[in-house]
This record gives structure tokens, C-alpha cells and sequence, in this order.
């Protein structure tokens, strides 16, 4: 076998580093790169087969002596060292107290452990959910159609043709997992050919093809609060997919969609409308009877010498709000109109307006 890279920049260690800094040094780099917490396999192996050499006083003196591996071998002849009894190769054995290194955060021990299937929080789910204006904002009852996997009512979930069954996987025998990489430790993962089961389906379920449930579009009756808005995102705990081997069932999420109004616009809690006003209301203010989103109408105030263009509030007459109490405001933008065609009455008395006018309006910008 080749000479392997440097064991102390392995560990990122010094040469002189102590017994007790190479274990430390270890412990944290296995813990980083063991392949079950999705490290890579041959930067763990690496690790292990330097930390096999460097724990141990004898062959760490070897190794320092010579400064480099034999790969289980003897030293070449006229290396010098002693016979090369003992060194480990990747498939030796340090004893080491492998619960004490992963038992923080390998429930269950190390080695032993089997890996059945393993509790999984179901999917969560996203539908959109189209509301009339006035539904959205008095709240409503909505039936959403949601993918949903079920157990298969032909095989009742167990995936197996209806009158066989699943038998013991002869990869793993029955464990569900796989031992791998027969260094100072081995480790173990979930067998490829029943997923960690073990258990392996011969004759599958045609109506599921073997995976013993179906997606299935379910209608699911979701409540939607007063005061939804457009865009909005609602969570319906526990409303998605089912989880599997007893794991919780993910959450729906429903995204409100308003749909138009002829005349009001949400603007979250808030609602906004275009009000015409005439000229004169314009000059001389007005009390105005306006709609509101709840069908109530109240009267607004336009005050004299209004400018096209601004924004009246009517306070607390928007839109209820999602969170919290209370409603949004109703936000009027008056829009004055001039008449596009004037009675021979109308346009005498704009002539005398004309007449009766004061000032340059244009005196800023002459
Ligand atoms: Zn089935
Ligand atoms: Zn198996």
C-alpha cells in the first residue's frame, strides 16, 4: 500500500502533539465526518486509520520513526524497524469506547443499533385558495383539494400482493441495515435493497406497485379567518401529508387570492376606493355617502378646497385585521371631475367664475 498522507495533518495535530490532544483532535473530526451524520466516507476512514496509528504509543513510534504506513505489512527490508507485526490495516481493531464518542448524538449506541424504519414528519402542502372579496373579508369555509398519500385499500398498506406477503431481506437479514468499512470501527447503513426495513416485497401491490400507499387528492375543509388577504399565507397544523411509522402529519398551508372588487382594492387591513367629486363639491366641500367593504355606508366629510387626487381616511371602515383586533381604514382618493360638456346655464356661471377668479395660480413656474 502506498505511503498515506501525513497521520498528524490527518488529525490536524502536532508532532508532539499528547495522547490526550490526538483523542480530542479525534473525537471531533469523527464526529464531523462519520458517513451516518453525512460526512464523507473516506475523509472518516482516513481519520480513523490515522487516530488507529497515533492512539497507540508502540505504533506511533513506529510510524514516527519511519514516517509513513506499511499498510499492515512489515517495514520493507532495510527499513530498519522492527518486524512489522501489529500495524493495523483498515480492517485492524483499536479498542476505543465508541458510546462515549457518538453517544451525544447517536441515540441507541453504535454498531448495534438497527435501523428500522425511522419516524418521518409527513410533507408539508401548499395550495392556493381563490376568495370573493366580501369571503375574504368576513371569513369563510373552504374546501381545498390537497395531495394526499393514503395506505393502499388493496394490499391495506403492506405494499404485498394481496395474499403474500413480505419477507426477511436476505441482504441484511432482517436488520434493515448494512455494515460497512471494516476499520478500527465499522458503521452502519440502511440496507439498499429494503431501505431499512428489512423486509423485501416479492410480489408487489399493482394498485400501489408495491410502496403501500396512494396519492390520493383529498378535499379537506379549511376555516379561513375574517380579514384574509391577498398573497396571504395560512397554517393549518397537521393538515398535510401523513407522516410515516408514527411520525407527525406535516402542515397545509393555503395562500389567499382576492379576487377583484369593482371598486375596492386591499391593501393588507386597509381598503382603498376612487371617489368622484364634482368641481364645485371640490370648492365648497361636501358631506358624501360612501359604501364601505362591509356594506355599511357612512358619510365623509370633504372639506372645502379639496385637490384632486388626495386621500380622505375613514377610520376603522377597511378591512378587518388578520392579526390582532380592530379593522384597517378605508383610504377615499377623491378624484375631482370636470364636466366634459357644459348646459348654457353651467357655462355662464363658469364665466363669471372666470371673471370673479383672483390671483395666478401659474406664478411659480412663470
Ligand atoms: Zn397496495
Ligand atoms: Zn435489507
Amino acid at each position: 500500500m502506498a505511503p498515506k498522507g501525513n497521520y498528524y495533518d490527518t488529525l490536524g495535530v502536532k508532532k508532539n502533539a499528547s495522547a490526550d490532544e490526538i483523542k480530542k483532535a479525534f473525537r471531533k473530526l469523527a464526529r464531523k465526518h462519520h458517513p451516518d451524520a453525512g460526512g464523507d466516507e473516506e475523509k472518516f476512514k482516513d481519520i480513523n486509520e490515522a487516530y488507529e496509528v497515533l492512539s497507540d504509543t508502540e505504533k506511533r513510534e513506529q510510524y514516527d520513526q519511519y514516517g509513513q504506513y506499511f499498510g499492515g505489512q512489515a517495514p520493507p527490508q532495510g527499513a530498519g524497524g522492527p518486524s512489522g507485526a501489529g500495524w493495523p490495516g483498515r480492517g485492524g481493531n483499536v479498542n476505543v469506547d465508541l458510546g462515549d464518542i457518538f453517544g451525544d448524538i447517536f441515540t441507541g449506541g453504535f454498531g448495534g443499533r438497527t435501523r428500522g424504519p425511522q419516524p418521518h414528519r409527513g410533507r408539508d402542502v401548499q395550495v392556493n385558495l381563490d376568495l370573493s372579496f366580501d369571503a375574504a373579508l368576513t371569513g369563510t369555509s373552504a374546501q381545498v383539494q390537497i395531495e394526499r398519500a393514503e395506505e393502499c385499500s388493496v394490499c391495506k398498506g403492506s405494499g404485498a400482493k394481496p395474499g403474500t406477503s413480505a419477507v426477511t431481506c436476505a441482504t441484511c437479514g432482517g436488520s434493515g441495515a448494512v455494515s460497512e468499512g471494516q476499520g478500527m470501527f465499522g458503521f452502519s447503513r440502511p440496507c439498499p435493497r429494503c431501505g431499512g426495513t428489512g423486509k423485501v416485497i416479492e410480489q408487489p401491490c399493482s394498485a400501489c406497485r408495491g410502496l403501500g400507499r396512494v396519492v390520493r387528492m383529498k378535499p379537506v375543509t379549511v376555516n379561513v379567518p375574517a380579514g384574509a388577504t391577498d398573497g396571504g399565507k395560512l397554517r393549518f397544523k397537521g393538515q398535510g401529508q401523513s407522516g410515516d411509522a408514527g411520525g407527525p402529519a406535516g402542515d397545509l398551508y393555503v395562500v389567499t387570492r382576492i379576487k377583484k372588487h369593482p371598486y375596492f382594492t386591499r391593501d393588507g387591513a386597509d381598503v382603498t376606493m376612487d371617489l368622484p367629486i364634482t368641481v364645485s363639491e371640490a370648492a365648497l366641500g361636501a358631506q358624501i355617502t360612501v359604501p364601505t367593504p362591509g356594506g355599511a355606508k357612512v358619510k365623509m366629510k370633504v372639506p372645502a378646497g379639496t385637490q384632486s387626487g388626495k386621500t380622505l381616511r375613514v377610520r376603522g371602515k377597511g378591512a378587518p385585521k388578520l392579526k390582532g383586533s380592530g379593522s384597517g381604514d378605508l383610504r377615499v382618493k377623491v378624484k375631482v371631475v370636470v364636466p366634459e360638456e357644459l348646459s348654457d346655464e353651467q357655462r355662464e356661471l363658469f364665466e363669471q367664475l372666470a371673471e370673479a377668479s383672483t390671483g395666478d395660480i401659474r406664478a411659480h413656474i412663470t
